[in-house]
């Protein structure tokens, strides 16, 4: 089925820290949109250069060994683009900030690190949005989503430079506790293991959230399977039949029929309003 392109004339701007996190936490709110018809571009700020990796065939690419992980990982991102319809772009070009890795790290202090990035982040990024003159730039809340440096930063340099440029909205993504974890199998699949309540970063109430229908839900699915060395795929499971997937701590997580959305600066979202809802094209 063919979508209405009600959303065509409209430009939205996604800004990440690594290569997977535009396909975890905004892969169904970009498809959406892009089907749509809005123009989405992202813009990942690290190769992810730090992360772990998944399975023997790609697991000497790391940092620590052949450091190759973050070249790899573009061409996941590619993939993962595709599967969702929309465009990417790097901060700065792709390589130019080195993914920090966690707090207090050797990685973060290399002066490529993105934490260490100044006022120079905030000023590639302002040139990318008065380029592009988004309505709506999608981030991180304050926190980054989960603590990790990289999204924390990308959260600063996301406001800073949407403040100087007048984007007319911010949101931050977001992952409802209800919803992760009522969603979850009443077992682990084999090898992996269920998270504890708490576990799971998440927030108890939002102000929206963008519905995946049965395509969007799958172009989700796909361009999480693109990050392979970061995402293991599983089965459809639990209660509503979502499909389960983890990260290299393999803990079980489901991917959700809702992602969810908070206001972060600029107009504010309505109540179960779509995220572009109230801005004149
Ligand atoms: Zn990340």
């Amino acid at each position: 089925m063919t979508p209405t392109r009600d959303l065509a004339g409209y430009r939205v701007v996604a800004v990440h820290a690594h290569p997977d996190d535009e396909s975890i936490s905004t892969g169904g709110a970009l498809a959406d949109l892009a089907r749509r018809g809005a123009d989405v571009l992202v813009v990942t700020c690290t190769l992810g250069e730090e992360g772990e990796v998944i399975g023997e065939t790609y697991a000497q690419l790391i940092a620590d060994e052949a450091d190759q992980l973050g070249g790899y990982r573009i061409g996941e991102l590619a993939r993962a683009l595709a599967a969702l319809g929309v465009r990417g772009t790097f901060l700065g070009g792709a390589g130019h900030y080195r993914d920090s890795g966690m707090a207090g790290s050797a990685a973060s202090r290399n002066p490529r690190a993105f934490v260490n990035c100044g006022e120079g982040g905030v000023d590639k990024l302002a040139e990318i949005l008065e380029a592009e003159r988004p309505h709506l730039v999608i981030t991180y809340d304050p926190n980054g989503g989960y603590g990790h440096p990289d999204h924390i930063r990308a959260h600063e340099v996301a406001h800073a430079a949407a403040e100087r440029t007048g984007v007319p909205r911010l949101v931050w993504a977001a992952r409802l506790r209800s919803e992760l974890e009522g969603g979850l199998p009443a077992q682990a699949p084999d090898g992996w293991r269920l998270p504890a309540p708490g576990e799971l970063d998440a927030v108890d109430g939002t102000e929206t959230w963008v519905e995946l229908g049965e395509e969007t839900y799958r172009a989700k699915v796909e361009a999480m399977r693109a990050h392979a060395t970061q995402i293991t795929i599983g089965e459809a499971a639990g209660p509503e039949g979502l499909t389960t997937y983890a990260l290299s701590n393999l803990i079980t997580q489901v991917i959700t029929r809702r992602e969810h959305y908070r206001s972060g600066a600029g107009a504010p979202l309505r109540a179960g309003g779509g995220l572009l809802e109230g801005i004149a094209k």
